[in-house]
């Protein structure tokens, strides 16, 4: 009985226990209380527009008071063509100003102020609307915001796209866009179709949108690491910021517009804000945080990490304060367990415009159509540096010039005029299989710089298209057996190189230049004068052409002796971009390759293509260039390079 009565008053005991944390846990949750996680107007941000027009949209009121806006299906598709060709040609009066501001600074680097100076040329050249500021003329991205009084048939997306197509096929765009048809099969859709189109409703009368038009080379420098409560404190934070701006290199053809955005919901919402941020999409964010947990800018550490950038060194791409214009900075909350951060860039090609469709009409963001005037009115040579330009004639002997390059430092600026060979990767592919074959290079590999470029559509009556470099560390492996035979001594190209060109050009004599990045509308207008195929027409745009220019902007950044621009901060091996024919063609010879050896034998060709055994052999002699008695990756590339109907019937297997 006493036990009995022991636990009847220990229940009680612990009855009222309960209840009483139930009632503090009740004390300690807010009340409700919504508040925007996004709230963009909290710093309304003064944005210009042009009217487009008024037709298409009409205003009514229904019988209960409530205004609707009606909205014609031609005008999405109108006001997509425009933004998506003013973005293309036209900047920001903002972006300007800051490209005048390093010409005006005394602290920028005599190679910030010109290619602070080129990048503003490149800008009045697009402005004409022929030629695209970039070469890569990107992916085309909108954020369409509709209100729920907006009425439309539904269609926008379609309608949207149809405006892009229009944009990208009736101007000299090129078509970026790659359809997956298998897993491993893909082709270029032709219209740069699709678009990343986002939808989005809030409440009221009103259509807003983002247009965007993203460069690979940008895109690609977008990273999300999933942290820990740990980096948030100054020193761990300053610490993974340097790590973080310092890797992103050059590539992207800085100075950047960079954004980081600490915190998030989920990892998507982390990137999409990193992107929206270095659109300056989120500007009008608040500038502190609230207990609701809404987003904010922080302007302190946007200060902050804009100088640790300046103090990089890196520059506007050879050396220098500009590596970034300016920082966004967006803090959001997070799961008390995840710390994402998202970092990212708005690069040389910075193509963005708002849009709104209202009672008043259609609207567009007002975008620079005279940049001219945003060159300063001082003298072109003392922005240029006066005289530590080189020129350089291109049509002397190559050893000449190779003699002369000895006598300067990396981070020299050149101008070249003269012959450059243009090859890329397939045509190197095929001269790298001559020299398997026993053969020698081609002269002119030997004679001239050889130019890792491609360009975009060419516009009547002109030489080329806007005609801008491409990331050089594809080529990387070639060069060593290259330059051991005399061959691509000086090449041109964008971004860093490996560790592997160091030591060829030390051991060879050889010099890697830099190009501009984000210039190529002012490159094929002004510095381009003739272009010509020279050598393996039947690879159309990765043909091997021959282009005589005049005064073309160069830097010196792997020299003779072992020195490398970027060594002190690039990775050890620089960043190969995505290409789709190697790819393709690595996918089918490791499908092939059963017993993953690294190579192919007679068997594995014959069961791989569905050819008997005679027909292998008969591929095997022609194409098993060292005489091994298999076929190699390299020799399978060559193999499926010379037949295209092989190609075919692999790619009809992987479907199959
Ligand atoms: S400026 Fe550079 S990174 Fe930007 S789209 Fe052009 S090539 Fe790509």
């Amino acid at each position: 009985m006493a036990a009995i009565r022991s636990f009847t008053s220990c229940h009680r005991a612990l009855s009222v226990r309960i209840s009483g944390s139930h009632r503090s846990f009740a004390a300690l949750a807010a009340p409700f209380n919504y508040e925007k996680l996004f709230d963009y107007d909290a710093n309304p941000v003064d944005t210009k527009f042009r009217k487009l027009t008024s037709d298409g949209v009409s205003a009514t009121t229904t019988a209960c008071g409530k205004k609707l806006l009606q909205v014609e299906q031609p005008v999405l598709e109108e006001l997509s063509r425009s933004a998506i060709i003013d973005i293309q040609h036209l900047f920001r009066p903002a972006h300007l100003n800051q490209l005048r501001k390093i010409l005006m600074d005394p602290e920028a680097s005599s190679n910030d102020r010109f290619v602070a100076l080129e990048l503003l040329k490149n800008a009045c050249v697009s402005a004409g609307k022929v030629m695209p500021s970039c070469q890569d003329t990107g992916t085309a991205t909108v954020l369409a915001s509709r209100g729920g009084n907006v009425l439309t048939d539904g269609n926008d997306e379609e309608y949207i796209s149809k405006g892009i197509y229009r944009a990208y096929t009736e101007g000299y765009l090129r078509y970026s866009q790659v359809a997956p048809l298998s897993m491993f099969r893909e082709a270029n859709t032709r219209t740069n179709l699709p678009a990343q189109i986002d939808m989005m409703t809030k409440p009221g009368d009103k259509y807003e949108l983002l247009y965007v038009a993203k460069g690979g080379g940008s895109a690609n420098k977008t990273q999300l690491l999933q942290k820990t409560k740990s980096t948030l404190n100054e020193k761990a934070f300053v610490e993974f910021v340097k790590e973080q701006i310092t890797n992103l290199g050059t590539a992207a053809c800085p100075p950047y517009h960079l954004a980081l955005c600490v915190g998030g919901l989920s990892a998507e919402q982390n990137l999409k804000t990193v992107k929206l941020a270095s659109c300056k999409y989120l500007d009008g964010l608040p500038t502190v945080g609230s207990k609701g947990g809404r987003g904010f800018r922080d302007v302190e550490w946007e200060a902050k990490i804009q100088d640790i950038a300046h103090e990089l060194g890196i520059g506007a791409q050879y050396g220098g304060k500009y590596f970034v214009h300016d920082v966004r900075v967006i803090r959001l909350p997070r799961h008390g367990a995840s710390c994402p951060i998202g970092i990212g860039v708005s690069c040389s090609a910075d193509r963005q415009a708002k849009a709104k469709i209202t009672e008043e009409g259609v609207f567009l963001e007002e975008l620079e159509t005279e940049p001219a005037k945003y060159l300063p009115d001082i003298k072109e040579s003392s922005l240029e540096g006066g005289g530590d330009i080189v020129k350089i004639d291109l049509n002397n002997p190559m050893e000449d010039n190779l003699k002369l390059l000895d006598r300067y430092p990396v981070a020299t600026r050149l101008s070249l005029t003269g012959t450059i060979i243009v090859a890329r990767d397939i045509a190197h592919a095929q001269i790298q299989a001559m020299i398997d074959e026993g053969k020698d290079l081609p002269e002119y590999m030997k004679k001239y710089p050889v130019y890792y470029a491609g360009p975009a559509k060419t516009p009547a009556g002109m030489p080329s298209g806007s005609f801008g470099p491409t990331t050089a560390g594809r080529m990387d492996t070639y060069v060593d057996a290259f330059q051991e035979r005399r061959g691509s001594m000086i090449m041109i190209g964008k971004g860093n190189r490996s560790a592997q060109v160091t030591t060829a050009c030390k051991k060879h004599g050889g010099f890697y230049l830099g190009s501009i990045g984000g210039v190529a509308a002012t490159l094929s207008q002004k510095s381009i004068k003739k272009v010509e195929v020279l050598d393996m027409e039947d690879l159309g745009m990765e043909a091997v052409w021959k282009i005589e220019v005049e005064e073309f902007p160069a830097f010196v950044v792997v020299d003779n002796k072992g020195n490398d621009f970027f060594k002190k901060w690039a990775k050890e091996a620089a960043e190969a971009e995505h290409d789709s024919f190697f790819d393709e063609t690595k996918d089918f010879f490791y499908g092939l390759d059963k017993d993953s050896s690294g190579s192919l034998s007679l068997e594995e060709i014959a069961a791989g293509l569905g050819i008997t055994i005679d027909q292998a052999r008969g591929l095997l002699e022609k194409f098993d260039v060292d005489r091994d008695g298999v076929i190699d990756i390299m020799e399978f590339e060559l193999m499926i390079l010379k037949n295209a109907n092989m190609r075919d019937s692999l790619l009809r297997g992987m479907d199959a």
